[in-house]
């Protein structure tokens, strides 16, 4: 059985370019064995993700995220099952923060940044999925 799980984070004050890419990088090792995909948006200091896959492989990777010290706050946005995936094709997209275009932004928020806690988990999907129809998302695939 197919879900999907988004939730949002603050990413440590200290969480630098190389920490970011370290997870990415793990993302891609370990997320395809497991059977998951999906897209993470990092975007002022905050984390955005989106995790597709078998109910038990998305709920035990959740829980460790969760866990890990590089980011606190985390809020479960949604979760839902699903028929299909949205992100087939990255076993980690990333959001190319540096292509969000403001009013894209201002589209779905009161103001022209990422702000996930301000905002329902379905206008999050919204933006992610829009980032995703603009081929703002990038590798690794
Ligand atoms: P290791 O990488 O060996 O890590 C062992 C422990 O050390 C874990 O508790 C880990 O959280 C912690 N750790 C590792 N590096 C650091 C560090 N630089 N600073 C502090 N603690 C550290 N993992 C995935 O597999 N798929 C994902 O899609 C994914 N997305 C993530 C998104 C975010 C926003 C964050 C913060 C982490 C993400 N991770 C993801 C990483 C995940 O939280 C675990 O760290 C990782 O899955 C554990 O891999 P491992 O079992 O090989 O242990």
């Amino acid at each position: 059985m197919l879900v999907r799980l988004m939730y949002a984070s603050r990413a440590l004050a200290t969480v630098s370019q190389d920490d970011l890419n370290a997870i990415l990088r793990k993302s891609k090792s370990k997320n395809p064995p497991n059977g998951v995909t999906g897209v993470l948006c990092f975007s002022d200091g905050l984390f955005l993700q989106v995790l597709e896959g078998g109910r038990s492989a998305v709920s035990a990777l959740y829980n460790r995220i969760a866990a890990d010290p590089r980011h606190t706050d985390v809020i479960l946005l949604s979760f839902e099952e699903i028929g299909e995936r949205r992100f087939p094709h990255w076993s980690m997209g990333q959001v190319n923060v540096t292509r969000l275009n403001p009013a894209l932004l201002l589209k779905y928020s009161e103001t022209a940044e990422l702000n996930p806690y301000a905002v329902s988990g379905r206008v999050s999907m919204a933006l992610v999925e829009e980032l995703l129809a603009t081929a703002a998302i990038v590798g690794p695939a």
